[in-house]
């Protein structure tokens, strides 16, 4: 069975302990206890650690020798990049979501700070930056995270008002802003989330051929809540993935609930019933939605496995202890 790891390069080699004989050391591990897919967030909104000819001085290069050492323990390499916190360098003033207000309603900070894909030029910087990546470092493919419009919670009541929506909206609803009655609409709803998804959905295209075009993977995080949040956040993976857009998709069903966290493989395979792409569930060990102990853990990619799935990403590799290494050693012999 296949593991992969989410993975935060600059918590798990801290300055002062992110030499090569480090990144050795702590991969190797990993590579030990049976996983074989590193997928290392390598940018946030306060820096990045890889040369980039679009971003500017990195803060370190930390890509360089996890490419390099994870080549000679034969595990791969795929890089996130994204929208929303993921990426960072987006103009100041342009480019954003613009929440639609209502009269003394705060919107949450983040909100402020999404670049909108309905801006070809957030596409170009994303598209930039992926390819510099794979132009400068000798990766397995890019692995796309935060590739959708904001939260579906402040979207769902606050539509983008961009110049950009706007203008896209003239076409189908004849006017820039649709208001409640609108929204009320399942005929605008549809539209809007129809528009949504196209904006997204070229984005992930334009990766998907950069990576293509070199023989390279392309794959995503995905939004656990298909319905809830993937769809109208314009990340509809399940027909992404029967368009051929990925190559490998790794929903982030974290939950320390056994029973939900069932149901969700139990719907994430009926949404990928029919397509070419593997399906590696997401297993939170420790994420915002709570912490799994180490056999919780394993209990979780047990039952992956007796699904007869070929594989699972766990989050994240700096949450991962002695004991859980220890486990997941043990679950990779017994798995094959
Ligand atoms: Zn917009």
């Amino acid at each position: 069975m296949i593991l992969g790891v989410w993975a935060h390069p600059t918590r798990e080699f801290p300055e002062g302990q992110d030499s090569v004989t480090d990144v050795r050391a702590w991969l190797g591990k990993l590579r030990d206890a049976g996983i074989s897919i590193y997928l290392p967030f390598v940018s946030s909104s306060s820096g990045h650690v890889f040369d980039s000819p679009v971003l500017g001085e990195p803060q370190r290069d930390l890509l360089g020798p996890i490419v390099e050492q994870a080549a000679e323990l034969d595990m791969e390499v795929h890089p996130i990049v994204g929208l929303g916190g993921v990426t960072p360098g987006f103009s100041d003033s342009q480019g954003f979501y613009v929440p639609m207000q209502r009269e003394d309603e705060e919107m949450p900070s983040w909100s402020a700070h999404w670049g909108d894909p309905a801006w070809d030029e957030n596409v170009e910087h994303i598209v930039d930056i992926g390819t510099g990546i794979l132009e400068d470092y000798d990766c397995d493919g890019l692995h796309m995270d935060a590739v959708r419009y904001p939260n579906s919670a402040a979207l769902n009541d606050h539509p983008c008002v961009c110049e950009r929506c706007c203008e896209a909206r003239q076409q189908w609803l004849g006017k820039p802003v649709p208001d409640a009655e609108d929204l009320a609409n399942p005929a605008v709803s549809y539209l809007e989330v129809e528009m949504r998804n196209r904006f997204v959905s070229a984005l992930a295209w334009d990766l998907t051929s950069e990576c293509r075009t070199r023989g390279l993977y392309i794959s995503l995080a995905a939004r656990a809540r298909y319905l809830k949040d993937a769809v109208v956040e314009g990340q509809d993976w399940s027909a992404w993935c029967r368009q051929g857009i990925l190559d490998f998709v790794c929903p982030m069903s974290y939950n320390p609930c056994f029973d939900r966290f069932q149901r969700f493989v139990d719907e994430h395979l009926r949404l990928l019933d029919g397509t070419e792409v593997d399906y590696y569930p997401g297993v939170g060990r420790k994420s915002s939605l709570g912490t799994l102990s180490p056999a919780d853990m394993i209990q979780q990619l047990q039952f992956v496995r007796d699904q007869g799935i070929e594989g699972a990403c766990i989050f994240h590799a700096a949450a991962l202890e002695d004991e859980d290494l220890r486990l997941l050693g043990e679950f990779s012999r017994e798995s094959g």
